[in-house]
């Protein structure tokens, strides 16, 4: 494995000036920490900070023992935070790496990339820390964790800089508060790094895109240690829209492009209860039905929790049209209720619980049509009755996800599969977990002999057999060319990450 000298490195922050355009785009700093502008461009003085930055680099070697706290702090398993900031959302999976290293700026981030070519560790990146199989941590490595890199700021055009240290629920607050909007998913302390970087969806997504369509520029530290703006190197952008996460090196900054705040978001929740496997049926195929006739403001998600059924459609667009739109399926079900809320606080009651929380969930295919799964619709109902804690559930992608243009710009490869399946397996007590991993394993048995094979990245699952072709389809390769490109040693690593093409 590469190690670095100083000389090295000096060219590094060298290269690091080529981004100065991109960051003095943006202005007023709200919510940022001090130290992010530290080693980066000032808004006021555009053309010499960098130089600045670059001239207090030259002192250092980037050995991170003398790395300013502002920049890095380098944690070993006997410090005091150490044991909170190893935890992730899953309380199911348990790492111990032998550091954290708590940056705070982009200069951090590159000071931690060296100590870890250094001492020859492997890398992982942490941002929310909700990964589902634990790949933001390792065992023995080294973790970075952007926790605290929590930087909003806005730009020209109603752009917005985000840090990655970002939750959905600080970005919703930076944005609402300007009437703004950018398509992200629900839950409050996911991470928009995390969520970004492979792909991102939510109630917004079939009228924008993706959250990774939405990008305008991302600040990224590849495994050389060297910074780059992805809106100048065209296969990197089209590689962390989709397949960016921790695979190459690690974003330190998001720029998107935000969408006028709509007022209104109006919620019917639809509940079956008591369900059999006949009128289970007879709810799927209506809800497929029902589903085709959505406009791009709407979306739908079908809930399956032991033999309660709850459907959930939104809209932020026309609520008569959704109204007329889901008729068939409130008249088949036991219960109909509707709201409509202004959208900020309409979005907090989908913020979710606050972890770590024992589960195990996993992407359950994407389809293309019922057709995919009508022959096992009955066994997987009663396979998920049976499992006390299993849920299966199946959300609307679709619409603006199948554009053209967001096809070509990112390596998301599942565009023209509008429905997207996940299972949830939830529990309290330890004694309950094997037999729900079997369960679990069991329906997504079944799923995959129906030649259901397409997964979602950031619903991973650690037992998906060619994961490769699952997540990222016939851009397998083209994403190996990048790894060799950006991260040789294979410094960033984790179970299911992208291999170097040579490797
Ligand atoms: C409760 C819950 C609700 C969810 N809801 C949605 C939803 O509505 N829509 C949706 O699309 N997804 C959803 N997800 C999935 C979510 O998008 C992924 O779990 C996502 O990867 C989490 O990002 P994170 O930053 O929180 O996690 P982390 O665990 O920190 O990171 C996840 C992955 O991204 C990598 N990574 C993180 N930060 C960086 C970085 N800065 N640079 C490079 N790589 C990085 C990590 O190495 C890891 O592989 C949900 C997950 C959970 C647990």
């Amino acid at each position: 494995m590469k190690t670095y000298s100083k000389r090295e490195f000096l060219k590094i922050m060298g290269l690091g000036l080529a981004f100065l355009p991109f960051i003095s785009l943006y202005t007023a700093c709200s919510g940022s920490n001090q130290s992010e502008q530290k080693g980066e461009a000032s808004d006021k003085e555009p053309g010499t900070a960098p130089q600045a930055a670059k001239s207090s680099q030259e002192e250092k070697d980037l050995d991170i023992t003398k790395a300013s706290p502002d920049d890095v702090i380098l944690l070993k398993r006997t410090d005091e935070q150490f044991t909170g900031l190893n935890k992730g959302f899953n309380g199911r999976i348990k790492k111990l790496p032998l550091y954290i290293a708590l940056c705070k700026t982009t200069l951090g981030v590159q000071y931690a990339v060296a100590h870890a070519q250094k001492e020859k560790l492997p890398v992982a990146v942490k941002s929310g820390g909700h990964s589902f199989e634990g790949f933001s941590s390792n065992d023995g490595g080294l973790v970075i964790n952007l926790s605290q890199m929590k930087g909003v700021s806005w730009g020209d055009q109603l752009q917005v800089s985000l840090q990655p240290g970002c939750l959905l629920q600080e970005v919703q607050a930076a944005l609402f508060s300007k009437q703004r909007l950018i398509p992200t998913g629900s839950c409050g302390t996911v991470g928009i790094a995390g969520l970004t970087l492979g792909g991102g969806y939510g109630f917004f997504s079939r009228k924008y895109g993706l959250t990774c369509d939405n990008l305008v520029d991302v600040e990224f530290v590849d495994g050389k240690g060297q910074v780059h703006s992805a809106a100048d190197n065209k296969d990197l952008f089209w590689a962390l829209r989709g397949g960016g996460n921790g695979n190459f090196g690690v974003a330190t900054k998001f720029v998107f492009k935000t969408e006028d705040m709509p007022a209104t978001f109006h919620a019917q929740v639809l509940k079956f209860r008591k369900l059999d496997a006949t009128r289970f049926t007879e709810a799927i195929q209506t809800w497929f039905s029902v589903s085709q006739t959505l406009n791009p403001e709407d979306f739908c998600a079908f809930v399956l929790n032991g033999s309660t059924l709850t459907i959930l459609a939104t809209t932020f667009g026309n609520k008569s049209k959704l109204e007329q739109n889901v008729a068939p399926l409130v008249s088949i079900a036991d219960s109909a209720t509707n709201s409509s809320t202004d959208l900020p606080q309409a979005m907090k009651r989908y913020y979710g619980r606050k972890g770590p929380i024992l589960f195990k969930n996993a992407s359950a295919g994407l389809y293309k049509s019922y057709e995919d799964i009508a022959a096992i619709a009955p066994q997987i109902f009663e396979k998920v009755v049976a499992a006390k804690g299993m849920i299966y559930q199946i959300n609307t992608l679709g619409g603006a996800i199948n554009d053209k243009a967001f096809e070509s710009a990112s390596c998301y490869p599942h565009r023209a599969l509008p429905y997207l399946s996940e299972l949830q397996a939830y529990w309290d007590n330890p004694a309950q977990e094997a037999g729900l991993l079997k369960a679990f394993e069991d329906i997504q048995g079944l799923i995959r002999k129906q030649g259901v094979t397409a997964q979602y990245r950031n619903y991973p699952d650690i037992n998906f057999p060619d994961w490769q072709q699952a997540y990222y389809g016939n851009n397998y390769e083209k994403l190996q060319k990048v790894k060799q490109a950006l991260d040789p040693d294979n410094l960033f690593q984790y179970p299911q990450s992208i291999a170097a093409k040579n490797a």
